[in-house]
This record gives C-alpha cells, sequence and structure tokens, in this order.
C-alpha cells in the first residue's frame, strides 16, 4: 500500500515536472557577464548559455533556462586564455595542471623549442585514459626528431636520415600536430642548418601546420635569426611564430625597434609572422646554454670526454668568457639557479653568490668554472635577468604578439622556479593593463584568446561566439594580480573566481574542482584513421 502510495506521489510530481517545469534547455548560464570576447572589441553585456560544452546563445536568457546559473556581476568574461608557448610533455603525472588554470588558461600547445613527444598519436590519445584539467594541443620538434633519427651528432643529415625525419613530421602532422617547431640553441637543434629546417617545415606545411621557433640567437645575432626565421617560413610556405620574443644581450637593450620592424617588413611583404612573449624581463633556460654548442655535441658524457682535456676546458673558459663579454654582463649575477639536483642550497642563488660561497672567489673565470662544474654534475635550469623592461613593454604593444608562458606544470617544491608559470597572464592584466595602461583590457586578451586561436589553427575557440568551445575564464579586472615573485614564485594568482574548459568549471568560487574535462585539440592535418607507425 505504502509502495503503491509513494509510486503515485512520485508519477504526480514527475508529471507535474513535465508540464509546467521542462527540462532547462541549457546546462550552464553565466548571467550578467561584461563580456570581452577575445576579437578586441569593447565589452558588452549579455548572458551566455551552455550545452555539451558549446556556447549555444548570447542574449538576454532567464535563469530558468538552464540547470546551473553562474552569476558574473562585478565580473569579466573572457575566452578561456590560449598558452601557446608551454613546456608540458609531463602533464600527465599533473593532470590537475593547477599552474595553468589557476591563471586562467583552458588550453596548453606544448612540444616547443625543439621538444616533443616523437609520438603525437599515442601522446594525444592518452587523454581518453588519463583526462586533464586543459586542452592540450602539441607541435612536433625538430629537436626530438632529429636525436631519433642521428642521435646528438654535430653534422648534417646522410640523406636517408633527412628522409627519417621528414617521414616522422608527417606522421606527426597526420597524428593531429600543430605544426613543427624548433630549439636551435639547444642540442641537437643547434647543429642543424638552415636548409634542413626548410625540408621539415615543407612538410608540416603540406598539413596545413605552422613554424614555431625558438631562435639561433636572441642577443648581438638577433636581427639575423630573425631572418632566418622568416625565410624559413617563405621558402617552406608556412606562417612562422617566434617564441618568446626578446632581447637578451644588456648590449642590445632598446632595439626592439629594429627586430619589431623586420617582422612588420616581412608581414608587410605578406608574410603570415608572429611574436609571442612572456611579460617579464628574465627569462628561463638550461646552465648549458651558456657554454660553446661544439663542447655539448654528443651529450653530457662526451661533454665531460672533452672537458677533462686541460687544453680543451681552457678553450671553453676562454669562448665562454667571450660570449659573456658579448652580451653585455660583467658577471654571472644575473644568473640565478631555478633547480640544481645535487644541491638544493643553490637554488635561488646566482651563479656569482655560489662562486663566492663555494669557492670565496669573485672573478669571472671561476664562475665559469663552476658553471662547467655544475654542467658535469648533470647541469641545471636557470632564471637568466637578462631584459630590459622597455623592449617588454614594446613588444608587448604590438598588434601580432601573444601572451604565453612558457612554462611547465608546476609543483610546489624546493625549486625556485621562474614565476612565468604562476602568474603570466594576470600579471598582464593587473600590471600591464590596469597599473601602467600600457593596453587595453580588450587588446591584453586579444593576444590570450583569439590571436592565439587563429594562429595555431584552433578555429573553434578563442572567441565568445555561438558554436563556439564553451571555455571561459572569469575575474575582477580591479584586482586580478600576480603574487608569484622570482624570490617566491609558488603562489598563485587572484582575481579569478571562475575557469570553465569545455563548459566544466576546473576553477569554481576561487578553487580549483577535480573536473578533467580537457580535450586533444588536434591540427588541420590530422587523418583520424591513417596507420600508426610503431616506434623505434
Ligand atoms: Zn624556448
Amino acid at each position: 500500500m505504502l509502495v503503491v502510495l509513494v509510486l503515485g506521489v512520485f508519477l504526480f510530481v514527475q508529471l507535474r515536472a513535465v508540464a509546467h517545469a521542462p527540462a532547462p534547455a541549457y546546462d550552464l548560464l553565466i548571467t550578467n557577464a561584461r563580456i570581452v570576447d577575445g576579437s578586441g572589441n569593447p565589452w558588452f553585456r549579455s548572458d551566455i548559455a551552455i550545452k555539451d560544452g558549446r556556447i549555444t546563445r548570447i542574449g538576454r536568457l532567464g535563469p530558468e533556462t538552464a540547470t546551473r546559473t553562474i552569476d558574473a556581476r562585478g565580473q569579466i568574461v573572457a575566452p578561456g586564455f590560449i598558452d601557446v608557448h608551454t613546456h608540458v610533455e609531463s602533464i600527465y603525472s599533473r593532470p590537475a595542471a593547477e599552474n595553468f588554470v589557476r591563471m586562467g588558461v583552458t588550453t596548453l600547445v606544448t612540444g616547443n623549442c625543439g621538444s616533443s613527444s616523437t609520438n603525437v598519436g599515442e601522446f594525444l590519445n592518452r587523454i581518453n585514459q588519463q583526462p586533464l584539467a586543459v586542452n592540450l594541443a602539441t607541435l612536433i620538434a625538430h629537436g626530438s626528431v632529429r636525436r631519433t633519427a642521428m642521435g646528438l651528432e654535430d653534422r648534417a643529415p646522410t640523406p636517408e636520415e633527412l628522409k627519417q625525419m621528414e617521414s616522422l613530421v608527417e606522421q606527426s602532422m597526420k597524428d593531429g600536430a600543430v605544426g613543427l617547431s624548433t630549439g636551435l640553441i639547444y642540442v641537437p637543434g643547434t647543429f642543424a642548418k638552415t636548409d634542413e629546417i626548410v625540408s621539415l617545415a615543407r612538410v608540416a606545411a603540406k598539413h596545413g601546420g605552422l613554424y614555431a621557433t625558438h631562435m639561433r640567437n636572441e642577443g648581438d645575432k638577433v636581427a639575423d635569426a630573425i631572418r632566418e626565421s622568416i625565410s624559413i617560413g617563405e621558402q617552406a610556405g608556412l606562417p612562422v611564430d617566434i617564441s618568446h620574443f626578446k632581447i637578451s644581450n644588456k648590449r642590445f637593450w632598446g632595439q626592439s625597434p629594429m627586430t619589431i620592424g623586420l617582422v612588420r617588413e616581412a608581414r608587410a611583404r605578406g608574410l603570415a609572422v608572429t611574436v609571442d612573449q612572456y611579460a617579464y624581463t628574465a627569462s628561463s633556460t638550461s646552465l648549458d646554454s651558456r657554454l660553446p654548442t661544439w663542447l655539448r655535441a654528443g651529450g653530457l658524457e662526451e661533454a665531460k670526454k672533452r672537458l677533462a682535456d686541460k687544453a680543451t676546458r681552457e678553450r671553453v673558459i676562454k669562448e665562454t668568457k667571450e660570449s659573456l663579454k658579448r652580451s653585455g654582463f660583467k658577471d654571472y649575477s644575473f644568473a640565478v639557479v631555478a633547480s640544481y639536483g645535487p644541491d638544493k642550497s643553490f637554488n635561488g642563488k646566482s651563479i656569482a653568490e655560489i662562486t663566492k660561497q663555494v669557492k670565496n672567489k669573485k672573478d669571472i673565470t671561476s664562475q665559469i668554472e663552476q658553471i662547467l662544474e655544475m654542467y658535469e654534475a648533470g647541469g641545471a635550469s636557470m632564471v637568466y635577468h637578462s631584459m630590459g623592461e622597455d623592449d617588454v613593454k614594446r613588444i608587448m604593444q604590438e598588434p601580432f604578439t601573444m601572451i604565453a608562458s612558457d612554462a611547465g606544470v608546476r609543483q610546489v617544491d624546493d625549486s625556485v622556479p621562474h614565476p612565468r608559470g604562476y602568474g603570466n597572464n594576470p600579471r598582464v592584466l593587473g600590471r600591464y593593463v590596469r597599473e601602467l595602461k600600457l593596453i587595453s583590457l580588450e587588446d591584453a586578451i586579444r593576444k590570450m584568446t583569439s590571436l592565439p586561436a587563429q594562429t595555431f589553427g584552433l578555429r573553434d575557440r578563442g572567441l565568445i561566439r555561438e558554436g563556439l568551445a564553451a571555455d571561459f575564464v572569469i575575474f575582477d579586472e580591479n584586482t586580478i594580480v600576480d603574487q608569484a615573485t622570482f624570490d617566491k614564485p609558488h603562489q598563485f594568482p587572484l582575481g579569478i573566481s571562475y575557469v570553465i574548459v569545455n563548459g566544466t568549471p576546473v576553477v569554481e568560487n576561487n578553487e580549483v574542482t577535480t573536473a578533467r574535462p580537457g580535450m586533444a585539440l588536434r591540427g588541420p592535418g590530422y587523418q583520424q584513421n591513417h596507420p600508426q607507425i610503431t616506434q623505434k
């Protein structure tokens, strides 16, 4: 009897629900939003309705139309930020990617600076088994391809090796890579001549990809390096993005009008050239990038053998000293250790300080000797305070400049990494937009959303438009600020209340959620059912 009664009441409620309150049309509604839509246009006010991970309607909509409503009153709603310059090959071990989502980033492009997975299909497909909080795309990297074909050797490839490299790039483009990257200061990328890169870029071009490059030089020879990058794009017939565009040489501070001029000139000739930038006057890379490339050929073990020879060691010291002189710095106080495995007490200290501590010496030869000893012990990752603020600002103001972090997935530990991995986007919005009024809010958002989407071929993201993917960041333009500093980098920014990926919040009321709604984003050459090659 009771069962029948309960069932009856249940049915009655259900029928009433059907008759009077139809199931909401949308999964999520963002109301009262001031929308900065990513196009660069001034903000407008509207509601945004989301269904099945897509933006289904923009307009005046009642809260009853959605299962869930987020009131964005007083805040800005922008497309989720697209960070086109990251190093997140290890992301599956830290799928929350908290440092990225907490700064509003919803899509990452990895495989930059010549280093990527060489099995792009497997790398992207892994997201099905190990879901991520963010969307993920990758480049296929020249350095990794070259290493697979011919190790770390300092020579031109044989025709067979070049063919192998081309077919690996071809395979990767079909597996969904968005383009080809190079890292021409690193081993083995640095050993490649221009024609080798053109050959591989042609393959990426055939599949609609772009060429993203960490150039051969960002200091005294930066103009030559920009010309080489543009020429590769011109010869291979594909767009060029110059990564982390900067002037990393004290003697050349103030020369950004010249370097920007080279990019403008190329664009005026009809060549698609863009740049990306992080909003800091320090860079971050390996310690060994200070040392001659010939020393690093073949890898660390080879280098150690060379360094054991006294005359060779002296030659290395002499060349490194000359390179320091060319860079305009009087010693290595600008070079600060981010992470050094053998002695964590070095983290956060400059090479000059460490040399004083270890050797009680101040001279440059002793500092270089210290660098060599650390290199021989496995190397270190570094932060280099090597840029001028005026150049950073001038580059940021160019319409073709994107904002990208050059960071990896961070975890809180003893290291003292570059703060860009925690603060890059909020720093632009807090410091360069609000405090310095260098660029408008709308333009800053464009540089983080539609410009990267357009450049990297992510056609259904980067704008708030009906039909596009529902990636958003909701923040207070009056309070958004980065908190990470060079001394204390492991700090999340403030002012971002919601980050939404494919319609699902990954940050909610300023806290990360456990949701993993990220998708693999594949490039224009993607062929779903082409046969996989087996990797060696
Ligand atoms: Zn790089």
